[in-house]
């Protein structure tokens, strides 16, 4: 079952990247695990996933200890973060997208782990509640590269959700200018269902949970 959806997701990447006349190794597939417990993680880890992405740092925490083992494991926070959580989670992720203020940076860099670490991007103006301003941005990149502890290497984004993938495409294109103004070479952008839009707009990152998982089924 998993293994299906594997192979069909994987097959949706690669047409996306090949009609975009892009390589597929450009792209990284992450396995979007929220709500779903650590075996499911294992289950794609058997199955040669290697990206993960959660969104609650207490979620994950409560997964992390069933997680042994998986040695080639990158975990990638994609849900908001306050900066009174950076130390556990820079203690459980290796990638944080989601840092939004200078203030977050500040404090995941004096954790001390060389994080890798992505700039979330409002870039509907209405809508998402988290990310930074658009205007934000140029003061924003410049104070996490003075950080010595934290690596900045793209933009992270959520457009406002639709049925129709192709009203993604103004915001994926916007992500794409703005890293590409900042020289910054990661734009994780593109979902269960407008992950082809976000390929052809240049996403090295694609966010994948219910493709993947099915459903998720909040209780
Ligand atoms: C849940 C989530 C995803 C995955 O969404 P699907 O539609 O299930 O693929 C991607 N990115 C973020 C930030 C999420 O919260």
């Amino acid at each position: 079952m998993l293994a299906e959806r594997i192979q069909q997701v994987e097959e949706r990447i690669q047409n996306a990247a090949c009609r975009a006349g892009r390589k597929r190794e450009e792209i990284t597939l992450i396995a979007v695990t929220k709500i779903f417990p650590a075996s499911a993680i294992r289950e794609a880890y058997e199955l040669g996933l290697r990206h993960f992405g959660e969104n609650y740092v207490q979620e994950f925490a409560g997964k992390r200890p069933e997680l042994g083992g998986l040695s080639e494991a990158t975990y990638h926070l994609i849900g908001h973060l306050q900066s009174n959580k950076s130390k556990i989670a820079a203690d459980l992720f290796q990638v944080i997208q989601t840092v939004d203020s200078a203030k977050l940076a500040r404090r995941l860099s004096e954790c001390g782990h060389s994080l890798e670490v992505m700039i979330e991007v409002k870039v509907s103006g209405e809508g998402s509640k988290s990310g930074a301003a658009v205007e934000e941005l140029p003061a924003l990149v410049d104070a996490i590269r003075a950080l010595p502890d934290v690596n900045l290497t793209g933009l992270m984004t959520m457009p406002p959700w639709s049925e129709d993938a192709e009203l993604s495409r103004p915001y994926f294109r916007r992500l794409r200018e703005l890293a590409q103004a900042h020289g910054l070479p990661h734009l994780s952008m593109g979902m269960s269902h407008d992950l082809e839009v976000a390929i052809e707009e240049g996403a090295t990152h694609v966010r994948v949970g219910t493709a993947l998982f099915g459903p998720r089924k909040y209780t």
